[in-house]
C-alpha cells in the first residue's frame, strides 16, 4: 500500500499535509492547526485516500474543517469531518458536488477549461494508493455546510484566533484565514507562489484584482498557501503585484 499523505511539522501546533503522488495541478495543502480548545483543518485534499486511514489523529479532537473554496483538490475529504465551514458564495457549488476526475482531459472538460486542459496527463496520479484502486471510480459527492461564512468572522481555537477574510476571484467564495497575533495567513488559492488561475467559469478577474491589491498590502510574516511552499511578505507582494500587472485591462495598460 502506498504511503499517500506526507506530513510535516511546520511549527508548534501546525502540521502541513500534502499528497505527493497527485499531479501538481491537484496537489493541495491541508493545514492542521491545533488550539488549546479545539483543532481547525484548512482544506481536505483530494479524498483519494481517507484521512482517517493514514492520519487518524487529525479527526481525534472533533475539528472544524474550513474549506477555502469549492475545488476538488481542497474538498475531496470533506465528508470525513462532522463540522464543515465555507463561504456562502461557494456553498451551492459544494452542495451540487464539485466537478472531479483523475483523468486530466476529462477534469479539464468538467471544469470548463478544455483549452488548457489538453496538456493534462491521462492520470493525475503518479502512483495508485493500492494496487486495486480504480481511478475511474473517483468522484466527490455533495458537501453540505454546518457553518456558512461571509467574511470577518473570528474563529477561536483557544490560544489562537483566526479571522476569516473573503478574498474572491479564483472562486466567488474564496476565503483566507489570518492569525493576526503571529502574522500568519492561510491563503487557499487566492495566492500561492505560482501562476494564479483566474480563467475558470466561476472566476472573476475584477474581483481577483481587488483581492490581489488587498493582499499586496497585508502586513503578514508568513503565508501558508493552498499549493506549494510557504513564503514571506516580500514574495506575497511580488506575486500579487505580478498578477495585477498581467491582469490589467488592455485599454489601460
Ligand atoms: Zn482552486
Amino acid at each position: 500500500m502506498t504511503h499517500w499523505y506526507e506530513q510535516r511539522d511546520v511549527e508548534d501546533g501546525l502540521v502541513r499535509i500534502s499528497e505527493p503522488h497527485a499531479h501538481e495541478i491537484v496537489r493541495a495543502n491541508v493545514w492542521w492547526l491545533r488550539g488549546s480548545e479545539r483543532d481547525l483543518v484548512v482544506d481536505a485534499g483530494l479524498g483519494v485516500v481517507p484521512l482517517r486511514r493514514e492520519v487518524p489523529e487529525i479527526l481525534a479532537r472533533d475539528p472544524l474543517l474550513l474549506l477555502t473554496h469549492a475545488h476538488l483538490d481542497h474538498v475531496g475529504g470533506a465528508h470525513e469531518f462532522a463540522e464543515r465551514a465555507a463561504h456562502g458564495a461557494d456553498a451551492a457549488a459544494l452542495a451540487r458536488g464539485v466537478p472531479a476526475s483523475l483523468d486530466g482531459p476529462e477534469l479539464a472538460e468538467r471544469l470548463g477549461t478544455e483549452d488548457v486542459g489538453a496538456s493534462f496527463p491521462d492520470l493525475l496520479l503518479d502512483a495508485l494508493p493500492d494496487p486495486g484502486y480504480d481511478p475511474g471510480g473517483y468522484g466527490i459527492g455533495p458537501v453540505t455546510l454546518t457553518r456558512t461564512l461571509s467574511g470577518d468572522e473570528r474563529i477561536d481555537l483557544g490560544g489562537r484566533v483566526l479571522t476569516v477574510l473573503h478574498v474572491p476571484g479564483h472562486t466567488p467564495g474564496s476565503v483566507a484565514l489570518l492569525e493576526e497575533r503571529t502574522g500568519v495567513l492561510y491563503s487557499g488559492d487566492a495566492v500561492y507562489d505560482g501562476y494564479l488561475i483566474d480563467d475558470l467559469p466561476e472566476s472573476d478577474v475584477a474581483a481577483y484584482r481587488r483581492t490581489a491589491a488587498f493582499l499586496a498590502d497585508l502586513d503578514v510574516r508568513v503565508v501558508h498557501p493552498g499549493h506549494g511552499r510557504s513564503f514571506g511578505r516580500d514574495r506575497l507582494r511580488e506575486v500579487t503585484e505580478r498578477y495585477l500587472r498581467r491582469s490589467a485591462p488592455a485599454d489601460r495598460a
